[in-house]
């Protein structure tokens, strides 16, 4: 029978524990036995009790707890080649055959990695003696499946990432309660969202609150004075009755001159230019999750599902698939090429190339 190993890894995005949940239960269900890697790479890496055997005991009550149960990790060790020796020798010594991993684009591009070096690091353990050459013949293909858990919504090739949605319902949570005073007050806020070179969270958060202004990464504001912008239709808004005033800044915001845009410095631009009583709010990590909402669970669950069929459909020559939605329809993307391509467009961002990032991103 199939031996399948699931594992989470990188940042924490609700849905995680409801992909294991589901790995688990429809794993079994076709045969196979179903792992779980503890603590990401760094489980993998050391191996031991940080890789367990699953059953359906091992995930009740996963669905709707937010985060991952079975941990995640920064791992330094999986970045270098001794310590990916070690992670393949574990699976090897487990007998696993295949590896869902749900991650961010750095858990996915370690993902690929391991994939492409998987034959030449089981040739280096049998010329070491640490696997029979008979190991090495029968552990010879190993499938990689990918998952995108993450709450950017910053992966080329899927429309939606698991656990984004449920990040934007925590901001228009946060930006209602905050709205509650600003209106008592007559105040404006400033809330900065996550999202690192992805401007997503405060675009969908920004539109479902009814923001005034937002800043994003891929569309810095067009003027050169986008104070003076901002503040004009600030004001625009204010003269028509409204007592409150809420901008979203994304935490990699940025303007025409590619100068970072900070959240004190919008306060302090309203309550000068403008003479309004400012606040500023910056989310943190009650971003990251909590309960899923019903649409992270019903996305992590379907994409579980969808894996779990790609390993078993896996041939030898196949590309690492990724599992992806598409216009509302679960997709197969090969991972390296949507990998690249995030990859792309953040470096795009960085060197402050905005035209190819929005290209790139439009044509994923
Ligand atoms: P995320 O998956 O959320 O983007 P990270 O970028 O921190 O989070 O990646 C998570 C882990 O994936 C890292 O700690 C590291 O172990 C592994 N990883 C990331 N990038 C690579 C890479 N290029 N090569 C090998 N491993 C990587």
């Amino acid at each position: 029978c199939r031996k399948i190993c699931v594992m989470t890894s990188g940042g924490d995005s609700s849905g995680m524990n409801a992909v294991v949940r589901a790995v688990v239960l429809y794993g079994t269900s076709k045969g196979c036995d179903v792992y779980a890697v503890y603590e990401g790479y760094q489980g993998l890496v050391d191996g031991g009790h940080q890789i367990r055997k699953m059953d359906s005991h091992s995930v009740r009550g996963f669905l709707s707890v937010g985060g991952t149960s079975i941990g995640t990790a920064r791992c330094m060790a999986f970045r270098e080649r001794p310590g990916r020796l070690k992670a393949a020798h574990n699976l090897v010594k487990t007998g696993v055959d295949s590896l869902i991993i749900c991650g961010g684009d750095g858990s996915l591009s370690g993902a690929n990695l391991f994939r492409s070096e998987w034959p030449s690091l089981l040739e280096e353990l049998r010329k070491t003696g640490e696997i029979s050459e008979e190991q090495e013949k029968l552990h010879k293909n190993m499938s990689i499946v990918g998952l995108v858990g993450s709450i950017d919504n910053d992966m080329s090739g899927t429309d939606i990432t698991i656990g984004a949605v449920t990040s934007v319902h925590r901001i228009c949570e946060a930006i209602d309660a905050v709205n509650t005073t600003a209106l008592s007050h007559s105040r404006a806020f400033v809330i900065e969202a996550m999202g690192r070179h992805c401007g997503w969270l405060t675009l969908a958060s920004g539109m479902a609150s009814g923001a005034d202004f937002i800043f994003i990464p891929e569309r810095p504001p067009a003027e050169d004075d986008w104070e003076s912008a901002m503040c004009n239709v600030v004001k625009r808004h204010r003269d028509l009755g409204k007592r409150k005033t809420i901008i979203v800044v994304a935490e990699g915001a940025l303007d025409k001159h590619l100068k970072p845009i900070k959240v004190n410095d919008i306060k302090d631009i309203l309550t000068d230019r403008l003479g309004l009583d400012t606040r500023v709010t910056v989310l943190g990590h009650t971003q990251r999750g909590g309960s899923p909402c019903a649409f992270d669970r019903i996305l992590a669950t379907t994409q579980a599902i969808a894996a779990v069929d790609a390993v078993l459909a896996a041939t030898p020559d196949s590309p690492s698939p990724l599992i992806c939605m598409n216009e509302n329809r679960t997709t197969i993307q090969p991972l390296m090429a949507s990998v690249e391509k995030t990859q792309q467009v953040a470096q795009a961002i960085e060197t402050k190339d905005f035209a190819k990032a929005i290209s790139l991103r439009d044509n994923q």
